[in-house]
């Protein structure tokens, strides 16, 4: 054997949270895990708006509380925000569910987050390796992969199992032919967002929030995206707001609009300007997000190799669901890997054992479930702008006393809709919706 030749049991690509998950769980089982990241540090190059589910946290780290997290709020207001062209309708909740101990998300950063998780990783025993970017496979003449190469001077490292965390731009899994097209505009999102310094004091008087233990994390639809397919969203940090919007990447494309300039109108919005006001911008940035759904899911498994992640494509768009998909995708590949090692067959029969884990819990099951979603709202503009813009205004005629008889002002209302959408056609939205997300 050769002197220089680096082993390892098990490399996985991207320190994020799907990868740093699967060297986890990895390394609790006693395997030797290289954890591959191309940042200066895990969370360096990440982004996202957002909130993190505990339930995925709690699997792999029980006592998480306990070991700090750096989280800025729990989420104790959640739901839908309604945009017109000059109004806002709120549709949240608080209590009840989101009073769980502990919470069911946090608000948080990614800069912070990630270094956390990844810390978590390495305190099981996974050697992390940043400032490394892997740029393709080490194979045999059958095509089962052996290793990695990095881009770093005898850049290879060997091992029996490479589990794929790259993230949405997933060169290594089309490199690996797990997928054979490049990423389609019609299945990304591109998601900018402003985080925005405000005093922890503004931010909880103008967001109702009693405290820096509360927190709000709100999608929001309407006149967010030019009535385009897109969805907003505002998180409250400690001490700033995390604000921005996804829009479709051929959408974007075809109207020859500048990410910017969309983000920007959002902001100026009369209703979300007051919002921000006064507020220093600490970060500006976008990101791609995978929602082609299950439909644009590669392969998840060959020989030697499973991928995992936003690299999977494992994302619920409506529920801004894609953090927990990662971590719980992350430590399936790892249990699978672990599976491997004591039968010593690394072999596509036993990665796709990996599958047959995923299926028996949410993420297959839901990407199955809503992958008529991800068209949906192209296909339906009237989400973005007729319904929004109806909701607005019939509830503001409610509300209003015109010294008028009730009959006039329920038939305006019915009007306000009927004017854009005849009544048949928005039956029609309803039950195409709930079959969507039902997976009728
Ligand atoms: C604006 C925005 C808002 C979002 N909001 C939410 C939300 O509120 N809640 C939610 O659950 N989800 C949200 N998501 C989705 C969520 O962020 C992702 O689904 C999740 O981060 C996927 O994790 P991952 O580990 O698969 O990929 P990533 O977190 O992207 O990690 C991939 C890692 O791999 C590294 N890497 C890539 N290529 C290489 C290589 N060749 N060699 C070495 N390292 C490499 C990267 O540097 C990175 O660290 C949001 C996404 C965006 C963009």
């Amino acid at each position: 054997m050769n002197s220089e030749r680096i082993e390892f049991d098990a490399v996985v690509v991207g320190a994020g949270l799907a990868g740093s998950a699967a060297a986890m769980v990895m390394a609790r089982g006693g395997l030797n895990v290289a954890l591959i990241e191309r940042g200066q540090k895990p969370g360096g190059k990440n982004y996202f708006g957002g909130a993190i589910y505990t339930h995925a946290i709690a699997d792999l780290v029980p006592d998480f509380m306990d070991r700090r997290p750096p989280f800025e709020r729990p989420v104790t207001e959640a739901g839908f925000w309604f945009l017109g062209k000059d109004g806002l309708t709120r549709m949240t909740v608080q209590g009840g569910e989101l009073n769980a101990d502990p919470p069911d998300a946090f608000i948080t950063l990614r800069a912070n987050f990630d270094p956390w998780w990844a810390e978590q990783a390495q305190a099981a025993g996974a050697f992390l390796i940043p400032k490394t970017t892997v740029v393709d496979f080490i194979r045999e003449e059958n095509g089962q992969v052996t290793g990695v190469l990095t881009d770093r001077p005898q850049g290879e490292i060997h091992a029996p199992v490479v589990i794929i965390c790259e993230g949405v731009n997933n060169i290594l899994t089309q490199k690996l032919g797990l997928i054979h097209r490049d990423l389609e505009p019609a299945q990304m999102a591109l998601a900018f967002k402003k985080v925005i310094s405000l005093p922890m004091e503004t931010i909880n008087a103008r967001f109702g929030l009693p405290d820096d233990a509360h927190g709000l994390a709100v999608s929001v639809l309407g006149d967010v995206s030019l009535g385009l397919p897109g969805m907003g969203f505002v998180y409250t940090n400690k001490a700033s707001v995390s604000i921005g919007l996804g829009v479709m990447l051929d959408t974007l494309a075809e109207y020859r609009l500048r990410p910017y300039d969309v983000l920007q109108r959002y902001l100026d919005h009369p209703a979300i300007a007051p919002l921000i006001k006064g507020g220093q911008l600490l970060e500006y940035g976008a990101h791609l997000i995978p929602e082609g759904g299950y439909r644009a899911m590669p392969k998840l498994a060959t020989d030697g190799a499973m991928v995992a992640g936003d690299a999977a494509a494992m994302v619920n768009a409506l529920h801004w669901e894609g953090t927990n998909m990662a971590i719980v995708a992350g430590k399936l590949a790892g249990e699978t890997a672990l599976e491997a090692h004591s039968r010593g067959d690394f072999t596509a029969k036993v990665m796709s054992r990996y599958e047959d884990r995923l299926s028996e819990g949410f993420i297959l099951k839901d990407l199955k479930q809503y992958r008529g979603f991800s068209r949906f709202l192209e296909t339906h503009p009237q989400f973005m702008d007729v319904y929004p813009n109806f909701v607005n205004g019939a509830l503001g005629q409610f509300f209003t006393a015109y010294g008028k008889p009730k009959k006039e002002l329920f038939k305006g209302m019915l009007g306000s809709l009927t004017n854009r959408r005849g009544l048949i056609k928005a039956a029609g939205d309803i039950v195409s919706m709930a079959r969507s997300v039902m997976g009728w």
